[in-house]
């Protein structure tokens, strides 16, 4: 089973702002399309949307929920200076990035109001009352070790058997960039829980193989 992206979704992802190439885009849709009849997928790093655009779809497609975890105020990599900053998503009365109101109208666009679902707050913060066994998550938060970790330490064990865990940047030479999700993957390998399955482009996906939602992964 390939499910294609929907044209008038795959149009709206394509459009969005943000860090998600077309083919891990498609790759992350088919994996939601198989796992959203399970439970909600839980994706950390929302930005503006585009990637839940690719979850989404799957979610109208065959019914589920996708849930989205973000303080909105962007990465290391997104602050004035860096590589990544976009001047236009910056709160002027704040001084600080706020990408929530694009996301909004992104996906209200989209027309996945319904299907997506925006968690507004630090990972750690919301990891402390998190409690809901996810058929599928998404770390593609802070790329800095610590929030890297935190983000597996947090919600990792929320993964139900049979589960997807989905990786974003992966980058195994350090030339090619930051390692905290290279060193992500290679924790969730090594804990056992994890069987590494697929990868596409920096994106790769594990399945869970021990253990269910709640229980310990290491
Ligand atoms: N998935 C997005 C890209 C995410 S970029 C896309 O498809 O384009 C990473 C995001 O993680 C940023 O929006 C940043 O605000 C968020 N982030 C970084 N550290 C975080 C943390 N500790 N808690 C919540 N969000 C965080
Ligand atoms: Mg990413």
């Amino acid at each position: 089973m390939n499910p294609e992206m929907p044209a008038d979704l795959l149009a709206h992802a394509l459009a969005a702002k943000g860090f998600m190439p077309e083919d891990e885009g498609a790759f992350l849709h088919r994996i939601a399309h198989e796992r959203l009849s399970h439970g909600p997928a839980l994706e950390i790093g929302t930005y503006c949307g585009k990637s839940a655009i690719y979850l989404g779809a799957a979610a109208r497609e065959i019914g589920g929920s996708v849930l989205t975890i973000d303080h909105h105020r962007g990465s290391e990599e997104n602050q004035a200076g860096w590589e990544h900053h976009d001047a236009s998503l910056v709160d002027d009365e704040l001084g600080l990035m706020d990408t929530l109101p694009v996301f909004r109208r992104t996906v209200a666009r989209a027309g996945l109001e319904d299907q997506v679902t925006a968690v507004v707050g630090r990972s750690t913060s919301v990891a402390t009352w998190w409690r809901t066994p996810v058929s599928l998550l998404f770390i593609d938060g802070g790329h800095a070790e610590v929030h890297a970790q935190n983000d597996y330490s947090g919600f990792a064990h929320w993964v139900m058997a049979g589960g997807a865990l989905v990786i974003h940047d992966v980058l195994e030479r350090p030339e090619d960039g930051g390692q905290a999700p290279f060193h992500v993957w290679q924790r969730a390998v090594g804990s056992g829980c994890f069987e590494s399955r697929e990868t596409v482009g920096s994106m790769r996906a594990l399945t869970r193989t021990r253990g269910d939602a709640g229980e310990p992964v290491g």
